[in-house]
């Protein structure tokens, strides 16, 4: 058993996670962050009776995704638990999976067919609109239901990009992720045959072999998607829900589907709500606050705008949070986090390695020591720059969740 499991200890303490995704940024406007051009007085106000400091997602320089960069604020080693192509993209699309699955990611691909050959002309099949793939996904799933063993159950993505499941019924072995991709990466090659290592995964690509020839047999009029190329097989990784790990009843409060399947990895409970705004997060969060001990709050505009390279809009919706803050501590939670699970500079329209943002906010702080929640600010902070696998056991102890090691 891990050491923090070992020592948890029973309270009413709750911890309230506010992930503000793809937070950290670098100067965009006279030298400033989005963090620092930010209108915050809530934050402001906070920030001086809060620890501050700064997380590493992952280790030293790494960038990344965000299925990693949760899992490490989660508490758990994202170098350990990876999360295969092929779950993250079903996640992706809001399926969830479950022990007996194995996701697989989809491609529909054009191809000709030469002196009885298959060769690949577009491995996107010119990125079709996303209304003819569902189209198309919607006749397969009538003409495609079972092979052998394991149900088909197939979910389309954007444009040329699908999902495929085969869900057995038993449990499943993470040898599947021993299968190649059956895209040749190039043009004018032939698709790969799925091969796999051991006894499970010759029969899961045997299962995908078929699975590609139905696809095949079934959209041979069709143009310009007329194959399916696969990538990505994989399972569910197997980890210790929250509550098994932590002791803490937990649930989710998202609105991309990602979000949602990664809280879903760990055995949050999605809390299902209408709406996407930060306003209809925290009426929801109102509602169910008294029902958990520990409820993640994520908010993602803050990653997408990150990504178009829009500060302006990015510092509105740091300037949205903030003025929310009041109503977060109403609630009164007994430990408030706020952080990012990576940064997404402006400048490099894309996540980066950079260090995030971290506050803590519980009567157990020294505070005083920034005055304001920023880059730069939280860098004098007592929490220092610390891996974000750690925060989980912070946040317990700051709710007094763990006991004393040793006599
Ligand atoms: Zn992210």
């Amino acid at each position: 058993m891990e050491l923090v499991t070992s020592l948890l200890k029973k309270n009413e303490n709750k911890i309230l996670l506010v992930v503000l995704d793809g937070l950290g940024d670098l100067p965009c406007k006279d030298g400033k962050t989005p963090l620092e051009l930010a209108n915050t007085p809530n934050l402001d106000k906070l920030v001086k009776e809060s620890a501050t400091g700064r997380h590493i997602p992952v280790e030293f320089g790494i960038t990344p995704g965000s299925g990693p960069g949760h899992l490490g604020i989660f508490g758990y080693e994202p170098k350990k638990y990876t999360i295969g192509r092929g779950v993250l993209e079903a996640l992706g699309v809001g399926l969830e999976l479950k022990e007996t699955d194995v996701a697989i990611r989809g491609n529909f691909a054009t191809v000709e067919y030469k002196n009885g050959e298959v060769v690949v002309i577009d491995r996107r099949a010119g990125r079709i609109p996303t209304e003819e793939n569902k189209k198309l996904i919607a006749y397969l799933s009538e003409h495609i239901k079972k092979i052998d063993d394991a149900e088909v159950i197939l979910h389309s993505g954007m444009e040329h990009r699908f999902v495929v499941v085969f869900r057995f019924p038993y449990p499943v072995s993470e040898e599947v992720e021993t299968i190649n991709d059956t895209d040749p990466q190039v043009v004018g090659k032939s698709p790969l045959e799925p091969v796999g290592k051991g006894e499970f995964a010759e029969k899961v690509a045997k299962i995908a072999k078929k699975f590609v020839e139905k696809v095949a047999e079934l959209l041979k009029d069709n143009k310009p998607a007329n194959y399916a190329l696969l990538r990505g097989f994989s399972v569910k990784p197997k980890m210790p829900t929250f509550e098994e790990k932590y002791g803490l009843k937990s649930a989710c409060i998202a609105t991309y589907p990602m979000y949602k399947g990664l809280a879903s990895l760990v055995g949050m409970e999605l809390i299902k709500f209408e709406g996407a705004t930060i306003k209809d997060e925290i009426e929801t969060l109102k509602k169910v606050w008294k029902d958990f001990d520990f409820v993640f709050l994520h908010i993602k505009k803050t990653d997408s705008y990150g990504e178009d390279g829009n500060y302006e809009a990015k510092v509105k919706i740091i300037e949205e949070f903030d003025s929310y803050l009041p109503e977060l501590l109403s609630l009164k939670p007994a430990v408030l986090c706020i952080t990012g699970d990576h940064s997404t500079p402006c400048k490099m329209k894309s996540h980066s390695w950079h260090p995030v943002p971290v506050l803590i906010k519980s009567p157990y702080v020294l505070g005083g020591l920034s005055e304001r929640f920023t880059e730069r600010e939280v860098i004098k902070g007592e929490l220092g720059m610390f891996y974000a696998i750690h925060l989980m056991p912070m946040l317990l102890a700051h709710a007094g969740r763990l006991k004393k090691f040793g006599a």
